[in-house]
């Protein structure tokens, strides 16, 4: 489903991504771990094409992200079409970034409505979503009456609205109090279960243990290590990895 080939990203003269290779197979689940500024947001946000790469490219259900090859080359793609792209895939961030002033069911619907379906339309996939979310009946809420768990829900609930190929997670859970990790972890599993194909950049380890069917230590703009879970947590032969596992268990 992503396929990923020789990703390089560089801000401000220093190398963020330094050749990034990486397989995201249809209906798998990729973990990302690494330290902090290693490139793991970068390498997410590369993807959707919120960040675009200096070279390399990113491939998702076939089509290069952001450029169409034209005679043997790379051009780039019209906003609009970029849009589309983009609408193809889910995004949830850290900080979960829902609309303050807009209820649950409005911020999981506007995509849809800017999108053009019909507003009685989005409003039954808002609740259908809320539901799946484990949070029934929630429509009318705003942010600041949901807790941290129940907003994020509602984020992935917002990022499932335009029925994505792909949905992307950048630390949904660093932000929240721990007693909340877990609901929020569960919603992400059960979703795991239902064929969708995601990348996410966590600090779980046991869940990437659990969920993940491959995973990915990225340290300084590369990958490297990577592979089935276990072998990469617990049998690691590189150093930094080791150390790194070690400290976040
Ligand atoms: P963290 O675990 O802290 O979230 P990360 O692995 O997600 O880290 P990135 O956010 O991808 O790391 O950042 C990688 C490097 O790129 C960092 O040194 C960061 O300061 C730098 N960086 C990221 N975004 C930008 C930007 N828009 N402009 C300049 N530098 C940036
Ligand atoms: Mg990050």
């Amino acid at each position: 489903e992503v396929r990923i080939r020789n990703l390089h990203k560089v801000f401000g003269g220093r190398e963020v991504l330094s050749g990034i290779d990486l397989d995201i197979p249809a209906g798998s689940v990729t973990a990302i771990i690494g330290p902090s500024g290693s490139g793991k947001s970068t390498l997410l946000r590369c993807i959707n094409h919120l960040e675009r790469p200096d070279s390399g490219y990113v491939e998702v259900g076939g089509e290069v992200i952001g450029y169409r090859p034209e005679k043997g080359r790379l051009r780039e793609r019209s906003s609009r079409d970029i849009a589309r792209q983009r609408a193809s895939i889910g995004m949830v961030f850290q900080q979960f970034n829902l609309f303050g002033h807009r209820t649950a069911a409005q911020n999981i619907a506007e995509g849809q409505l800017a999108a053009g379906v019909p507003a009685a339309a989005a409003r039954a996939r808002a609740g259908e979503l809320l539901k799946r979310v484990g949070l029934a009946g929630r429509e009318g809420a705003y942010p600041s009456e949901l807790s941290g768990g129940q907003q994020q829900r509602v984020a992935i609930a917002r990022a499932l609205a335009r029925d994505p190929r792909l949905i992307l997670f950048d630390e949904p859970t660093s932000a929240l109090d721990p007693e909340l990790v877990g609901e929020v972890l569960a919603v992400i599993k059960q979703l795991a279960t239902t064929g969708i194909t995601m990348a996410i950049v966590t600090h779980e380890i046991g869940f990437a243990r659990e969920v993940a069917d491959q995973l990915v230590f990225l340290d300084g703009g590369q990958i490297v290590d990577r592979g089935a879970p276990a072998d990469v947590l617990d049998n690691t032969d590189n150093e930094r990895a080791r150390a790194f596992v070690a400290a976040v268990l």
